[in-house]
């Protein structure tokens, strides 16, 4: 088993429409054909729009997303987290309701699967926005 320190919380900085498997696809298409060439997806679950959550990795793989800390991470996004409307895709906390009710219950369960670990935002650890909220401060009582 690995040894979870993180839970670490992520958004797709992308469309609130793409689905999972959108995500995953581009995370593991080759370069040459548009994609990053990860040999692992970003996160481990991956909650849609209308509050789908979808596992993307199994929990005792290392997925790719936060550099540094994936060894010992849990990585989970929720679609979204960008104005799409706006130049430059700034952050925007768009978390629907349905998706705020799955991430917060996906985060207490791992919470009881790894007591020790801490629930943080990506941001936490790397000079970007991502998710566009303060995961750490939001989910600090579970
Ligand atoms: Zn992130």
């Amino acid at each position: 088993m690995r040894t979870i320190k993180e839970i670490i919380v992520h958004c797709s900085g992308g469309n609130q429409s793409n689905t999972a498997k959108d995500i995953v696809a581009y995370h593991m298409m080759p370069k040459k054909l548009g994609g990053r060439g990860w040999h692992a997806p970003g996160y481990h679950y991956i909650i849609e729009a209308d509050g789908t959550v979808v596992r993307t990795w199994p929990e005792e793989s290392v997925s790719n997303g936060c550099y540094g800390h994936n060894r010992t991470a849990i990585n989970v996004c929720y679609v979204g987290g960008v104005d799409t409307q706006k130049p430059g895709l700034p952050p925007l906390d768009n978390r629907t309701p349905a998706q705020k009710d799955s991430l917060l219950k996906l985060l207490r369960h791992l919470k009881k699967v790894y007591p020790n670990a801490k629930i943080h935002g990506h941001r936490d650890f790397a000079a970007k926005a991502c998710p566009s909220f303060n995961a750490q401060q939001e989910y600090a009582n579970l």
